[in-house]
């Protein structure tokens, strides 16, 4: 298992939206709690060491996917670049999460799809994790590519989406650069022949009262074992 810390205290993480009464996690739970979710690996990170830049929304703009202009959760419907890069650095505490599932063979685009669509089911999974199992009232989840929740999505005619909930934005249409977060958390971009992966974040806040970063310099630690084995 991969366990990383930037900026947090190693024995808690602490949180609270109602200040009167702060509540911590184990930041080692959370962890594990995101692996039952489905997630191979996860870290956790300090929002201030993202980075971001404007060349991911180009390669959106450049519209391979298809979904440019036509997706409530791509560019531009999605938002302007400094506007989603202010509303994400709002959460001062993220964690990053990857997906990793077998192809029958490397251009398997059925598995390819099949492979997106349980990724976003543990986006979900682990969003859940945050809102009920920890009352947070604010997380922002960040899952891969395009919103698929619909067949076709709304923004094509216009009308307002009607699943705001669970329609997630991907990590690069906020213009941060994922490659360079999962290598410090040592999360490996390719996991083998005929696999594919996935990276997903959600960011959260942590209490501000009791944030770690308040009182100490930022620590890292890593530990690892054996990564949880491929749900999919
Ligand atoms: S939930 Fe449906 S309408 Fe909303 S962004 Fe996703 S695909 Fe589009």
């Amino acid at each position: 298992m991969y366990m990383f810390y930037f900026g947090f205290d190693c024995d808690k993480v602490m949180y609270a939206q109602d200040k009167d009464s702060p509540v911590s996690i184990s930041p080692d739970r959370l962890i594990d709690q995101a692996r039952q979710c489905g997630a191979v690996r996860a870290a956790l990170f300090d929002t201030s060491t993202l980075s971001y830049s404007r060349e991911f929304r180009r390669l959106c703009e450049q519209n391979k996917c298809g979904h440019y202009g036509k997706n409530w959760m791509c560019p531009p419907a999605v938002g302007a670049f400094e506007e989603l890069k202010a509303k994400a650095a709002r959460y001062t505490c993220g964690l990053v999460f990857q997906t990793v599932h077998t192809l029958s063979h490397s251009l398997d685009r059925k598995g390819m799809r099949a492979a997106f669509v349980e990724h976003d089911r543990v986006l979900s999974r682990i969003k859940r994790l945050f809102t009920a199992t920890y009352a947070m009232k604010d997380v922002l989840a960040l899952g891969a590519g395009p919103c698929t929740q619909c067949p076709t999505c709304s923004a094509v005619n216009g009308s307002p989406c009607p699943y705001p909930d669970r329609a997630y934005a991907s990590v690069e249409s906020y213009g941060i650069d994922v490659a360079e977060l999962v290598r410090r958390c040592e999360i490996p971009y390719h996991n083998g022949k005929n696999t594919v992966s996935y990276v997903g974040c959600i960011l959260f806040m942590p209490d501000e009262d009791a944030h770690p970063l308040k009182t100490r310099q930022a620590v890292y630690r890593h530990e690892e074992v054996e990564p949880c084995n491929n749900p999919s």
